[in-house]
């Protein structure tokens, strides 16, 4: 054995220990530790020839690149839909990369640990209140569930059309109809080859509205009822975390054929809170979902799984079989994930969930669901009394979007580019309905009220800064 690894592999539990201790140590700093930082501008690209062992090498990260890190899983980094995690969470995962399997089989004799995998789906099904006509697997997120989803409606598009897209590539006559699609909806329709500016838009229910209007899609159903129709749906839309009538469009599938995928990514936790699960009734009528876990249910990264109905399985193995090796069997009698979503080799991604399910149960994530959504509810109410802020959408769940009245996407980036040298609170940019806003999406399991109170006092520096400079000028 090499020198160094043979040493390494000597003292292989004290390198856990230290890298436990390094773990407890940043988070129990977590709540301080800047959530934002400039970054860094050299890059050492020469190797040495001889490596300095595990404990060198977690020196030489903390004294070079240490400083990359930001407190995302922090209860005060509201930019994008960032997830926290959990102690069983990162337990969970810490195993999953110590048991290091290819989770690929779930009978063996070469491992099983996919029927874990299968037995997660179907406990995530059951705090979802979905029907067990879904079968479902892991991905690293929702952007490659979108993927799989659509994948899946794109061959049963072709089959529609006389065609099979696996084999023989993409043909016109494939219609995707969407109102406030993803970005990474559209990007999956560019890697499928449906081409990401094919979207046939649906109106939205109104000017202040992100879903769509039902009476659009009947219109447009009826329009196209001679393509395959693919429809992209959103369970709960970033910006003002909207959800297209799920009842509605179930209804339409009695009249029209179109495939229905929908993008829950984390609006899927609604179901949750019961005062909010009515916004996503009718969606267990969907072809295929897309959840996230590494936001709303506060898993590490990457971490996401997609649902597909049983019904449609001779369409996913078609799209993701891998190749006719004769050492695969019959696909669907002898299941492997293997050809049944985009990767081959995979981690055992679904340990952490599984285990988060069991150390928190229901109530621990309808908690967590319902405990995010005061807090953003309490955020925008405390906004409402700090001039010159204005929340500009409605908060429709756990995402709160603010601007200043006439200000330009520059002027709000000046105030992020203040926050951000600050680095107690983070938020991100974005535009409602053409307004340029800044967002702040609230998922992480450790914001607490205090929390809310340190952001307003950010806000109110940044504000104080910025007409002093004005007066300056
Ligand atoms: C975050 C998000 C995605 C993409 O998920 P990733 O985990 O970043 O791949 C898709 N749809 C919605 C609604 C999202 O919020």
């Amino acid at each position: 054995m090499h020198p160094t690894l043979a040493k390494d592999f000597e003292s292989l539990p004290s390198l856990l220990y230290q890298a436990m201790s390094l773990s407890a140590d940043y988070l129990d700093g977590l709540n301080e530790h800047p959530v934002s930082r400039p970054a860094p501008v050299t890059a050492e690209t020469t190797l040495p020839e001889d490596g300095v062992g595990t404990t060198g090498a977690l020196k030489a990260f903390y004294a070079t690149h240490a400083n990359t890190v930001v407190a995302s899983s922090g209860p005060r980094y509201w930019g994008f839909v960032t997830g926290g995690t959990t102690p069983a969470a990162i337990a969970g995962d810490w195993l999953s990369t110590v048991f290091d399997q290819n989770t690929q089989s779930t009978k063996g004799p070469g491992g099983s640990t996919a029927a874990v995998e299968v037995e997660t789906i179907g406990l995530l099904l059951d705090l979802l209140g979905l029907p067990a006509t879904f079968q479902g697997g892991f991905v690293t997120g929702a952007t490659m569930a979108n993927f799989t989803g659509l994948a899946v409606a794109r061959q049963w598009a072709g089959r529609q059309l006389g065609f099979d897209a696996a084999r023989s590539g993409v043909q016109p006559g494939i219609v995707v109809l969407s109102a406030t699609p993803h970005s990474s909806a559209v990007k999956a329709l560019s890697l499928l080859g449906l081409g990401s500016s094919n979207i046939i838009p649906l109106r939205t229910l109104d000017a202040d509205r992100e879903a769509l209007d039902p009476a659009d899609l009947e219109e447009k159903l009826e329009q196209y009822k001679h393509s395959a129709v693919i429809l992209v749906s959103s369970g709960g839309t970033v910006n003002s975390v909207d959800f297209d009538d799920m009842t509605a469009i179930a209804g339409l599938r009695g009249r029209y054929r179109f495939y229905w995928h929908v993008d829950a990514a984390f609006g899927a936790f609604a179901a949750l809170s019961p005062g909010h699960r009515p916004l996503l009734e009718g969606w267990d009528a969907a072809d295929s979902i897309a959840v996230d876990c590494h936001k709303w249910m506060n898993v590490p990264y990457d971490s996401a799984f997609y649902l597909v109905r049983k019904e449609h399985a001779s369409l996913q193995v078609q799209t993701f079989q891998n190749s006719n090796a004769p050492y695969l069997g019959d696909p669907e009698a002898d299941f492997t994930y293997l050809n049944f979503g985009p990767e081959n080799s995979r981690r055992f991604r679904a340990l952490p969930v599984w285990i988060s399910l069991q150390a928190y149960g229901r109530s621990g994530f309808r908690w967590m669901v319902e405990h995010s959504i005061e807090r953003a509810q309490s955020f925008a109410r405390r906004l409402a009394g700090e001039t010159p802020f204005r929340v500009c959408a409605p908060v429709h769940l756990n995402v709160v979007c603010f601007t200043i009245p006439g200000a330009d996407a520059g002027a709000l980036t000046a105030v992020l580019d203040i926050l951000n040298a600050r680095g107690r609170v983070f938020f991100t940019p974005s535009a409602y309905r053409g307004t340029p806003c800044i967002r702040a999406a609230f998922v992480n399991w450790r914001t607490t009220e205090p929390d809310i109170d340190i952001a307003i006092g950010e806000l109110r520096a940044a504000a104080g800064q910025l007409s002093g400079t004005a007066t300056e000028d």
